[in-house]
Formats: C-alpha cells, sequence, structure tokens
C-alpha cells in the first residue's frame, strides 16, 4: 500500500471536534486519536461509553475531510476477564479479532495507518516485555486480516536499547508491520536539538528497512529551566521529574517560549517533508491542557506548554509558523 499523500499529521486528544476548521485551516491532513476497548463485559456485547463518545469524534473528522491514524488499546485495556487469562493463545486471538472489528466498526473513517498502542517499550505492566511485544504483533495481525492495505507500527517511547530490543520482538519474522515510528522530544524531555532526528531515522531505518513516522514530537512553549533532581530522590507517585522541580531540564537555543517553539516546529516539519525515508509526521499536539495529566497542577511545564494554540484556543505564533511550513514544504 502506497500513500498518494503526505501524511501532515496531527495529535488530537481531549477535544471533541469543534475546532476542527482551525486544524484544517492550519494545513493538517491527519489526525491521530486513541480508540477505547469498545466492549463492556463481552467480546462483541455492548459498547462502551467511551468508546462511542471516541467514535463521533472519528465521525466528525471524517466528515471534515481528515484521515485518521487510531492509536489501538495496549495491554492493560485488553486484560479483562472475557479475553482469556493474559498471554494465552485464547487472549492473543481474542486481541486480534478486537482489532479486526475496529477495522469494520470504523470501516471508512480510518486508515490506512494504524498506530498500535502507545509507546509500548516503556513498561510491561507486570507481565513481561514479551508478552506486551506479543499482544502487539497479534493487534497488527487483526488490523490487516480485515484490511490487507492497512500500515501498522508501533510508536517507540524514544531511540534506545530497550526500545530497540522491544521493536525487535514485534517486527518478528513474519510480521505484517507497514512502518516503524518513534516519538522524541529532543530539547525538552532529551538532549537538545531537532536535528537528533537524523540519527533516530537512520537507526531505524537501517534496522527495521520500513518507512519511519514521527508519531509524536514537538517543543513546549514554557517552563524555566532547572537541573534535574538528583538521583535516588523521592517524588510524589506519578510525579515526573519536571513536575518534580516545576521546570525542564533541557532546552534548545532561547529556552522554552513561544517564539521559538514556533522556529523549532517549523525545523521539524522542513526535516520530515525532505527527509526521503520519512513516511510521515504527527506534531505533538494542538491544544494545552489547562492541567498536568502526571501531577494534576496547572500550568505543570511538563505536559501544559505542548499546543501549537492555547487552552482557549487562541493561536500561538506556532500555528502561525506551522501553517507557512507545511505550505512551503508540502505544498
Ligand atoms: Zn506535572
Amino acid at each position: 500500500m502506497k500513500l498518494k499523500e503526505k501524511v501532515i499529521g496531527l495529535n488530537y486528544y481531549h477535544n471533541d471536534g469543534h475546532d476542527l476548521d482551525m486544524v484544517k485551516e492550519a494545513g493538517f491532513n491527519w489526525l491521530r486519536r486513541y480508540v477505547a476497548f469498545p466492549w463492556k463485559d463481552a467480546m462483541y456485547g455492548e459498547l462502551t461509553e467511551e468508546y462511542i463518545r471516541l467514535r463521533k469524534v472519528i465521525q466528525v473528522a471524517h466528515e471534515k475531510g481528515f484521515k485518521v491514524m487510531v492509536t489501538t488499546p495496549g495491554l492493560r485495556d485488553f486484560n479483562k476477564d472475557f479475553l482469556g487469562p493474559v498471554g494465552s493463545d485464547e487472549f492473543y486471538e481474542n486481541v486480534m479479532k478486537t482489532c479486526a472489528w475496529y477495522v469494520n466498526d470504523l470501516k471508512r473513517m480510518v486508515g490506512p495507518l494504524w498506530c498500535i498502542g502507545n509507546e509500548l517499550d516503556h513498561f510491561d505492566q507486570g507481565h513481561g516485555l514479551d508478552i506486551v511485544a506479543e499482544t502487539a504483533f497479534w493487534s497488527c495481525e487483526g488490523i490487516v486480516s480485515a484490511d490487507p492495505d492497512a500500515l501498522c507500527g508501533i510508536n517507540l517511547s524514544r531511540v534506545w536499547d530497550q526500545g530497540l530490543e522491544f521493536a525487535d520482538m514485534v517486527y518478528r519474522e513474519g510480521h505484517k508491520f507497514g512502518f516503524i515510528g518513534d516519538d522524541q522530544y529532543f530539547g525538552s524531555w532529551q538532549r537538545p536539538g531537532i536535528e537528533k532526528w537524523y540519527d533516530a531515522i537512520d537507526i531505524l531505518y537501517e534496522r527495521y528497512k520500513l518507512p519511519i513516522v514521527a508519531v509524536e514530537w514537538g517543543y513546549s512553549s514554557s517552563g524555566e529551566t532547572k537541573p534535574a533532581p538528583p538521583e535516588g530522590t523521592i517524588m510524589k507517585p506519578g510525579y515526573t521529574s519536571v513536575c518534580h522541580v516545576f521546570g525542564w531540564h533541557y532546552e534548545v537555543e532561547g529556552g522554552h517560549t513561544e517564539e521559538v517553539q514556533a522556529e523549532y516546529l517549523r525545523q521539524g516539519i522542513e526535516l520530515f517533508a525532505k527527509h526521503p525515508h520519512v513516511l510521515g509526521q504527527f506534531l505533538f499536539k494542538w491544544s494545552d491542557p489547562k492541567t498536568c495529566w502526571a501531577c494534576g497542577r496547572v500550568g505543570c511545564p511538563a505536559e501544559c506548554f505542548w499546543g501549537i494554540v492555547d487552552t482557549n484556543l487562541n493561536p500561538k505564533p506556532a500555528y502561525y509558523s506551522v501553517k507557512k511550513a507545511i505550505k512551503e514544504y508540502y505544498g
């Protein structure tokens, strides 16, 4: 399956679709959205409210002319009694059937790109990364069984040894994946800067010989830069180290400002548009949330300033620089 157009995507969470004209105006043609596990208490049973709500958002996006890359559930959401014991043949078969069902239920509104789980190389959830990997493998099998043209990929949390070992397990002999995805936040969560993507892309392309999708990338437009807490610091449950010091440990030149974000995103769009091994990119993200999902506080740098529009949908400078860059590099 070849995509006829470049994937100029956006991570679009939380919002219900009422702001999609603004997203369209910026030039994006793809959105990425999680999809909930569909059933309450039995395979093919009654649908959950969460699934119905998300399906409506996908419907709205489709009607506005977007393509949607769905992110399938991870092991945590598949871990239900009625799917069978985690790691059993029955379990994997039900994972596969669930993913095939998504294709049919969301027919023509989503695909051909599918993101299998989210940053699965991070957490084994007490079951072992081999079981997480096997779940990802059978998720892809399910989707491709229902749509042979589908292009599935996992998104690594970053290019690191554990991530590559994990990807080796998922992309094992006979796999039907069509791309490999990666998330990188150079200059915010990681050392600067945007040009480090070249190394990440090279490593992944060399190893898997598949097109690369930058599934999450971006730059936080606010937050002071403060040293990371010393090793062994005890933090409140759920807190990241950025929540703990209420500041970033990394920055690109100029720090975390809206102007620096605007230029950083321009450079990223140029890089992805021109790179021969990049199939597409999904910018992180559309709008700022009021609170940080990790620590729950208002205005925490860790999660509150990734948007290209603010909490009230007012465009930041990045909205305009992204719009201009999309026109220039993809036009
Ligand atoms: Zn926080």
